[in-house]
């Protein structure tokens, strides 16, 4: 198992912690990105490094074109070119649309779309020339369904989408597969931060009855990235208790 470089955007905490986790247990070089958290990023590779992997954590803010391209630069210099990238980063600034500010939409149109552009462009020659990669992205329910509040984030995570699928054309004859794994309502700091009448109202859509943890979506975006997973390309996997099913 593993053996392949992966780098994880927004691997401090959450769910792109857990995916770090999940790729170093399989035996991947893992570079972890963390933009603020710098203490919770060492954290999760000393977790990586002691249970027998190898990782290291790198500072970078992927919503800016120069720091993405240095992040995918640095992790290179480290491990060798990146064959797995998991575009995971992402924030939420919340709002109905009458009162969303043009900060509020740039915000997250750049961290949660354009970084996955840097990002993405920043490794794909790397992998059409080595005729291996795996491309992930973190999209979300919302960008498949629309969420009163979260048109911004809405508007970004379906872009991801179809960004994905033009990826996963142009890489499908050279080995590289791009997929989208959609999380629902997972436990993190970005959901914890939600008020209460808030979550306990999403139960009642979920079919499983539940909140999702981390490790779920890690656990499908590990598959994703496998070799036995190189048939499956352009596809959206919802991991969200069926809510959108
Ligand atoms: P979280 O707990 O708030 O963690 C967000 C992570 O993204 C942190 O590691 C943070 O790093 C990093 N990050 C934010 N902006 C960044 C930037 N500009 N550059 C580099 N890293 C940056 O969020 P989460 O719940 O784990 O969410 C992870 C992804 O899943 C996001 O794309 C989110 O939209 C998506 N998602 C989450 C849910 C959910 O229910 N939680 C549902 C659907 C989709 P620092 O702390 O180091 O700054």
């Amino acid at each position: 198992m593993g053996g392949r470089v992966a780098l994880v955007t927004g691997a401090s905490r959450g769910i792109g912690r857990a995916i770090a986790l999940a790729l170093g247990a399989r035996g991947h070089k893992v570079a972890l990105n963390y933009n603020n958290s710098a203490g919770a990023a060492e954290e999760a590779a000393v977790l990586i490094n002691g249970s027998g992997g190898t990782a290291a954590v790198f500072q970078a803010d992927v919503s800016v074109e120069k720091e993405a391209a240095s992040l995918v630069e640095a992790a290179t210099a480290e491990f060798g070119p990146v064959e797995i990238l998991v575009n995971n980063a992402g924030i939420t600034r919340d709002s109905l649309l009458m009162r969303m500010k043009d900060s509020d939409w740039d915000d997250v149109l750049r961290t949660n779309l354009s970084s996955v552009f840097y990002c993405t462009r920043a490794v794909v020659r790397g992998m059409m020339k080595a005729r291996f990669g795996r491309i992930i992205a973190i999209s979300s329910v919302s960008g498949l369904a629309g969420n009163a509040g979260q048109a911004n984030y809405a508007a970004a995570k379906a872009g991801i989408i179809g960004f994905i699928k033009s990826v996963a054309r142009e890489g499908a004859s050279r080995g590289v597969t791009a997929n989208v794994v959609a999380p629902g309502f997972i436990e993190t700091d970005m959901t914890d931060a939600l008020p209460d009448e808030i979550k306990k109202a999403v139960i009642p859509a979920i079919p499983s009855g539940r909140y999702g943890s981390p490790r779920d979506i890690a656990e499908a975006v590990a598959f994703l990235t496998s070799e036995e997973a190189g048939y499956i390309t352009g596809q959206t996997l919802a991991v969200d208790g069926g809510m959108t099913m």
